[in-house]
């Protein structure tokens, strides 16, 4: 058999997961990157730690469970540790899973690839954009911003979203995709900061604590996560908001209106923060907050709730007033006015539509030979590993299938 050259558009994680498996099973393969240098962007992951799996993950960790069932069942986080820990990496598993190397550094991961397809005499041209790939009969030609052209038996698309466009991800594969022909599902920032339209925002900068946060659209509750939110001038940020910022962001940009409401005081009873206020009642309420929530909510729950003079004494505070004020602490909402950009995102949610894709083998539905791989598919994951994994799964698949043409896992 004819050994097939295969080319992989994007040296990020899911490409050089692709090459590796690419090339262990016999194929002739070629990254093309953009930048100088491989795997930019996974320097950035997990706060310089790389969050490179997760143990615990589902499938309904994603967008699209049914699509990324098979590949993730078939190249698992156990499969990934096992290809990592091959490679060197010692695994650290810290809390719900979230999975970092040993050595704390993004960079081993990179580290290991550089090794690995060096070993493996993959061969990396770098300052390499693609900018058209054709389909000719039976082969591809790549051709690249610079007038450089390469023929390919298999491409692998695999040039990621628009998160952190510094990094080379900055969508330019969605254009090649479109030009063979593929649909391109609405993309937006995920994982990311979100805007609060609020005039307190002032008043709570830099409050960063433990917080249970609720996403609210039509009064009915979309999404429940207890973990740190942080205040900034722009709105609100920390693991509970990245978390919930996906679907809080796609009700934004559909219309809607959704809410972030925080439970400042979930310890709580509403009896025994009403026993409380009835202890302190001959104190200000500015005061008989303090000890309750952090100091820099007061001015602005105390405004919020209507009571003109931060100084009111409890027990000259009418019914409506403390009874507002008590409704807040349980229930503060914040309207969402979308979010930051894929400057400060950490994931893109949309892409290259799932439909026309093969979900066992990563290959394209509408052009055979043609496979995409990681983020630049209509997939995005919740924060804590599981993009990451996405891109090993299936980068893995797309590689074994564009080199023996079986299906990863199947023989
Ligand atoms: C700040 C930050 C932190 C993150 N932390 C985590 C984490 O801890 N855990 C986790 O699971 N996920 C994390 N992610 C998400 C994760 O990094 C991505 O999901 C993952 O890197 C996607 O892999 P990919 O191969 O699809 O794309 P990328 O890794 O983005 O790689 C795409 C590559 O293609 C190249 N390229 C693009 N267009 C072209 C072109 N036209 N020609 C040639 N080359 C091209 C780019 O330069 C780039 O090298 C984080 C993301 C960010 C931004």
């Amino acid at each position: 058999m004819k050994i097939p050259k295969v080319y992989i558009i994007g040296g990020g994680a899911s490409g050089m997961i692709a090459a590796v498996a690419a090339r262990r099973m016999g194929a002739d393969v070629t990254i093309l990157e953009r930048n100088n240098r491989v795997g930019r962007k996974i320097l950035a992951t997990g706060n310089g730690r790389c969050n490179y799996t997760n143990v615990e993950t589902s499938i309904e960790d994603y967008n699209n469970p049914s699509f990324v069932s098979y590949a993730l069942s078939h190249f698992s986080p156990a499969k990934a540790l096992d290809f990592f820990s091959e490679l060197g990496i010692v695994p650290k598993v810290e809390k719900e899973g979230k999975t970092y190397p040993l050595s704390e550094q993004a960079s081993s991961i990179v580290d290991v690839f550089l090794y690995e397809l060096d070993h493996l005499n993959i061969e990396v041209v770098t300052d390499a954009f693609v900018s058209n790939i054709i389909r000719k009969n039976n082969y591809f030609t790549v051709q690249l911003e610079d007038g450089r052209n390469f023929d390919a038996d298999k491409v692998i698309i695999s040039t990621g979203g628009m998160a952190l466009p510094k990094s080379g991800s900055d969508g330019s594969g969605y254009d090649l995709a479109k030009k063979l022909g593929h649909t391109i599902t609405e993309v937006f920032p995920s994982i990311v900061k979100l805007k609060l339209d609020s005039p307190y925002l002032k008043h709570l900068e830099g409050i960063k604590m433990p917080t249970k946060v609720e996403l609210i659209v039509d009064n009915q509750v979309i999404q429940k996560e207890e973990d740190d939110i942080l205040f900034g001038n722009y709105g609100i940020s920390g693991p509970a908001i990245l978390d919930i910022s996906r679907k809080a962001n796609e009700l934004f940009l559909s219309g809607k209106t959704p809410f972030v409401k925080l439970i400042l005081v979930s310890q709580l009873t509403r009896p025994e923060v009403e026993k409380r206020f009835e202890y302190a009642k001959e104190r200000p309420i500015d005061f008989a907050l303090v000890g309750l929530v952090h100091k820099r909510y007061i001015s602005a729950l105390v405004k919020e709730a209507g009571i003109q003079k931060q100084n009111t004494l409890v027990k000259d505070l009418s019914n409506k007033e403390l009874t507002k004020v008590i409704d807040l602490l349980f229930d503060w909402r914040f309207p969402v006015r979308g979010s930051k950009s894929f400057q400060d995102a950490q994931a893109t949610a949309g892409g290259v539509s799932v439909r026309e894709i093969d979900d066992t083998t990563m290959e394209s539905r509408l052009v055979s030979g043609l496979y995409f791989t990681g983020e630049v598919m209509d997939i995005d994951g919740r924060c804590g590993g599981f993009n990451l994994q996405w891109a090993w799964s299936s980068g893995y698949l797309a590689g074994y299938h564009a080199a023996t043409g079986k299906i990863y896992g199947q023989d």
